[in-house]
């Protein structure tokens, strides 16, 4: 296995996903053939919203059909086989679109992770998920790495999570953050981040939701450090946005609260959740195929190699949706009592002719909404590298580089035995999220590197910020090969295209995300772009998303069917007096009680 042989695969992986694999996967039925008994939905897309949709419909009756582009499900969270690299009886070498993060402060997903059969498992396809016990923010140029513990503050480490060399990278890296960033303006953070707490509703969707995350802590004004730690390292590394850009209320309410303040006290969470779980084995084999099986044990059709061309509306009413085969071959008319859209923005704004938007004026405000690159890329190692027990993030790389050594966490698995040829025993994970930034090596953008170059500055970048203060964590002899995401299309050419980019969230994302609820009585819309509380584009949104889709379904269909529980974000019941002084000040055009500017 070498770099060239990935690339060479991957071309022929793509050519062969084209349209003779499409054709195969055709089913026989009749075109828009009704599923036997039930009223008919049409589920656009198979992500993790059109899967959460099409599951939450099924137990209730619903003859269900899912239309997927691909000839897999899963959408982004899907894990893809690296072609031709399994031997011996062994799977092949597991790719993805970039690695899966379930925070402790998901609850609509996991729920659902709970209602899919795995066996031997009495919680379902929920008991694959491991905690992770610590971040890792690596830095460069020697700087010691900022070991973050994610246990809960209330729950006592593991035995062997304090080892002499973690205490004195802990004590080093306190020190050396310590002197770079001036208490004055740590202590402004905290104020900042009291701001926020404290502020009513109403700010945070008016005030805050208008602001960037860069205003709001005043970035601009304060040391690199601050900039690095506290600005970019919340943002782009993490949700691929820009801290310049990005919505505070987004950042503030999900990233600085849900995610790291009530997860450390361990409030808000799902059950005794850690704050960082991971699946114990690709995503597709620990969850993403075990939930096809069951949605099909419940009677959901999967009508694969789908391409959804337009929603077709007439009368008031969705009266079709146009599909074809990949290639656009074998275009046909589908039919249903009721379709939920689950395509991602970029896509399912392309399939809403003018008579729909006329229908309902928050579809073309869909066409404000934005996306961006953030894109994995996997090395396949010889020797296990657990790097440390949960994510990386390299801090000061400028592709604002993340990743995670994933066989520690995969225990039911023998990576070596499972995958491959036999000679790879760990898989980091990684991920591209800034793609409008010189690299070291090359000195280009990724988005005008070629594909090789995208690797090895990715793989520099890991080792700048891993093989300093005197460790070598990663060697180029321990690398047998990589992928990467074959929805990147065209690098090194003039126009480089990203077939699956992600949803960003700048400054007045929240007023132009659609309802699952549209003006139109049979249409739904479910997807990470779609409002919804958790206001994040994550695989808790999509599902989110697709609770409230079914929901309105449901009424829209009158059933007498219970409704889709929809968890909304923790609120600390300490702070809401002070919220509600915020709101009178709010009302009145008064700063929050603490915004000291
Ligand atoms: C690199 C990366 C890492 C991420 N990591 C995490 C993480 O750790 N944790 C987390 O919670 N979230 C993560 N996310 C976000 C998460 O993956 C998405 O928010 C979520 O998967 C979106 O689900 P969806 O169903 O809305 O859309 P998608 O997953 O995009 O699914 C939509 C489906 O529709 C199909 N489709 C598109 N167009 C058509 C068409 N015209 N016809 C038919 N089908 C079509 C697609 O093929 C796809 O299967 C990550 C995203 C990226 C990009």
């Amino acid at each position: 296995m070498t770099t060239e042989h990935q690339g060479t695969t991957r071309r022929g992986f793509l050519a062969g996903a084209g349209a003779a694999a499409a054709l195969s996967l055709w089913p026989a039925t009749t075109a828009g053939a009704a599923p036997s008994g039930g009223t008919r939905v049409a589920v656009l897309g198979g992500g993790v919203s059109g899967l959460s949709a099409a599951h939450e419909l099924a137990e209730r009756g619903y003859a269900v059909t899912v239309y997927e582009y691909y000839d897999v499900l899963g959408g982004k969270a899907r894990s893809m086989d690296v072609p031709g690299t399994g031997t011996g009886g062994r799977k092949p070498l597991p790719g993805e679109h970039g690695f899966r993060f379930f925070p402790g402060f998901y609850r609509n997903l996991p729920d659902t992770l709970r209602r899919i059969p795995f066996p031997g498992n009495p919680n379902g396809v929920h008991d694959n998920l491991r905690g992770g016990t610590e971040a890792l923010f690596a830095r460069e140029a020697g700087r010691p790495d900022l070991h973050f513990p994610l246990r809960r503050l209330t729950t006592p480490p593991a035995p062997g999570d304090i080892t002499p060399s973690w205490i004195r990278d802990q004590i080093l890296s306190l020190l050396d953050v310590g002197t770079r960033l001036p208490a004055h303006e740590a202590a402004y953070f905290a104020d900042r981040l009291l701001v926020h707490l404290t502020s009513c509703d109403a700010r945070r969707e008016d005030q805050w939701e208008k602001t960037s995350w860069w205003e709001f802590i005043r970035a601009g004004r304060m040391s690199q450090e601050y900039r690095t730690l506290l600005g970019i390292g919340q943002t782009r590394n993490l949700v691929a946005t820009r801290a310049e850009v990005a919505s505070t209320r987004t950042v503030g309410r999900v990233i600085i609260e849900a995610l790291l303040l009530w997860g450390l006290l361990g409030r808000g969470m799902d059950g005794d959740a850690d704050i960082d779980r991971v699946l114990n084995a690709p995503t597709s084999e620990a969850w993403i195929d075990p939930w096809a099986a069951h949605l099909r044990s419940l009677g959901v059709e999967f009508v694969l190699g789908t391409e959804v061309r337009e929603v077709l509306h007439g009368g008031g009413r969705v009266t079709g949706v146009r599909v074809s085969a990949r290639d656009g071959s074998r275009e046909r008319t589908v039919t249903a009592d009721h379709y939920v859209s689950a395509l991602p923005v970029e896509h399912a704004r392309r399939t809403w002719g003018a008579a729909l938007r006329a229908a309902d004026p928050q579809l073309a405000r869909c066409d404000a909404l934005q996306t961006d690159w953030m894109t994995g890329v996997q090395f396949y190692l010889r020797t296990p590298t657990p790097v440390v027990h949960g994510h990386i993030n390299c801090l000061d790389s400028p592709w604002s580089v993340t990743g995670i050594g994933q066989a520690q966490f995969w225990d039911k698995r023998d990576f070596a035995a499972d995958y491959g040829d036999g000679r790879a025993h760990d898989c980091l994970s990684a991920i591209v999220s800034e793609w409008d930034k010189p690299g070291i090596l090359y000195g280009k953008k990724a988005r005008e590197c070629t594909r090789e170059e995208i690797v090895e500055e990715c793989w520099a970048q890991l080792k700048d910020a891993l093989n300093d203060s005197g460790k070598t964590t990663l060697t180029d002899a321990d690398r047998l090969g990589w992928f990467m995401d074959p929805a990147v299309t065209g690098l090194g050419g003039p126009d480089p295209q990203n077939r699956e980019p992600l949803l960003i969230h700048p400054t007045g994302t929240l007023y132009n995300r659609p309802s699952a609820r549209t003006g139109v009585p049979n249409f739904f819309l479910a997807g990470d772009y779609v409002r919804t509380d958790v206001d994040l584009a994550t695989m808790e949104g999509a599902n989110e998303s697709a609770r409230r889709a079914v929901n309105a379904l449901l009424d829209a269909d009158n059933s007498g069917a219970g409704r889709c529980r929809i968890w909304e974000l923790y609120r600390p019941p300490e702070l809401e007096p002070l919220k509600r002084v915020d709101e009178v000040r709010y009302r009145l055009g008064l700063p929050n009680t603490f915004d000291l500017g």
